[in-house]
């Protein structure tokens, strides 16, 4: 059905995974290679701040053993992507392999950013893959005190899972609330509020003077003298492209911007998921994917077009989260709001937060409502008013 016959894919998480499932679906028959700097099948990582982490018996796989080879997918696991040289169609991985493509989709994801002054410690670590999240569970099942430097999502999550798990935890935010540079300052005195009420401690608008330890941290020295005394400290501080490898390919390595279907501007080479910047249809801008749905979508659309297919209806973007079996649901840009409405129980924690901008409405954030609400919510997205962004005022 096209002239393409060899479509390699750096990175094989789940917007490689979609890309594959989408050309095979669509009826590509030439070869797919997936080279992943990890040695496992492409998995699910929500779960990994989240039940997995908590013990529970899921399977982050995202398709049964076999499937790959089942699909004509060539797995080609612990083994990087190091150089592209785009005029010789040529990804060189980090073994010196070089392999040629008619096609490549880089899905390289994200990686996590590491503070200064706290790396090297032997119980300090980011959580981004299956080996983060194993070296976690080990830490939590041991108990004692958990530091968690960055409220975040994941910060968040962690904080939440360990809680159930029985452990002490301190959460350690710049910001004035928990998500709040996200989801503005209502939401996140609510967060703060219920992972309060729940026994973390949080401390907001603090940073980490330093570590004090050898080998291990044992306590964190707020700015202000508090120390935080910890047995493992979990960094969440945000994520960047994992696309420094692309540095001399013609590419911006910082952000790899994408159209509708995934294309880069060099020929030949699309993008999808965390490691692409793809062209936002509502704002017009140029938005870094850092969530699930994004990187499903992202990797559907660079399938349909390396196939010539027409581009996915454009989405609204959207993201949960599990905390105490609370579903926090985003939908929208709550970033471009100038005011914020809510609705539902003041001191619960089911609740609804609608992001307005210029009257009409921007985002809406939905705690502890069913999955089905967000369908609703998304209908309630007003596409015009996220034309010019700005920094929330709630
Ligand atoms: P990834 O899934 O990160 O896959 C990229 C793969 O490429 C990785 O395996 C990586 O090792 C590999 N790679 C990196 N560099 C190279 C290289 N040079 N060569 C070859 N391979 C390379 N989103 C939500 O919306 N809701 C949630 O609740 C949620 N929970 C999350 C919990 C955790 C712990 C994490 C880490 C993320 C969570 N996310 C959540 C975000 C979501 O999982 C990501 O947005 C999604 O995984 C991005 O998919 P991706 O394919 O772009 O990247």
């Amino acid at each position: 059905m096209s002239s393409i016959s060899h479509i390699l894919i750096a990175g094989g998480g789940l917007a490689a995974q979609r890309c594959c499932e989408t050309l095979r679906a669509r009826g590509y028959d030439g070869s797919i290679a997936v080279a992943c700097a990890e040695p496992v099948a492409p998995y699910d990582r929500p779960p990994l701040s989240k039940e997995w982490l908590a013990g529970e018996p899921v399977d982050p796989a995202l398709r049964p053993p076999g499937w790959h080879a089942e699909h004509g997918v060539e797995l080609l696991l612990g083994r990087a992507a190091r150089r592209l040289d785009p005029h010789r169609r040529v990804l060189e991985l980090d073994d010196g392999e070089r392999l040629r493509y008619d096609r490549l989709v880089i899905a390289t994801g994200s990686r996590p950013v590491a503070l200064p002054g706290l790396e090297g410690f032997e119980n300090v670590q980011p959580l981004r893959t299956l080996a983060d999240a194993e070296r976690l569970r080990g830490a939590l099942a041991a108990g004692g005190s958990l530091a968690v430097v960055g409220a975040g999502l994941i910060g968040l999550e962690v904080a939440a899972t360990a809680r159930r798990l029985g452990l002490r935890v301190t959460v350690i935010e710049a910001g004035p609330a928990p998500m709040a540079a996200i989801l503005g300052a209502e939401a996140g005195s609510r967060l703060a509020r219920m992972h309060r009420e729940e026994g973390v401690d949080v401390r907001v608008r603090t940073t980490v003077e330093r570590a004090l330890g050898s080998a291990r941290v044992e306590a964190l020295e707020l700015v202000g003298g508090l120390r935080v005394p910890c047995d493992h400290v979990v960094v969440g501080v945000g994520v960047r492209p994992a696309t420094a490898w692309l540095e001399g390919s013609g590419l911006d390595p910082a952000a790899v911007a994408v159209d509708e279907l995934g294309r880069t501007s060099v020929a030949g080479v699309s993008a999808a998921g965390d490691a692409a910047c793809r062209l936002d249809p509502l704002s017009g801008r140029q938005m870094p994917g850092a969530h699930w749905e994004s990187a499903v979508r992202g990797g559907t659309a660079a399938a349909c077009g390396l196939l010539g297919l027409p581009a996915p209806a454009p989405a609204i973007p959207s993201f949960w989260s599990d905390q105490y079996g609370v579903r926090l649901q985003c939908v929208g840009d709550p970033r471009a709001a100038d005011g914020v409405a809510f609705a539902g129980d003041p001191a619960g924690r089911a609740f609804e937060l609608t992001y307005m901008r210029g009257g009409r409405t921007a985002a809406v954030l939905l705690a502890g409502r069913p999955p089905a609400a967000l369908r609703a919510a998304r209908d309630r997205i007003d596409v015009q008013s996220h034309d010019h962004p700005r920094s929330i005022a709630a």
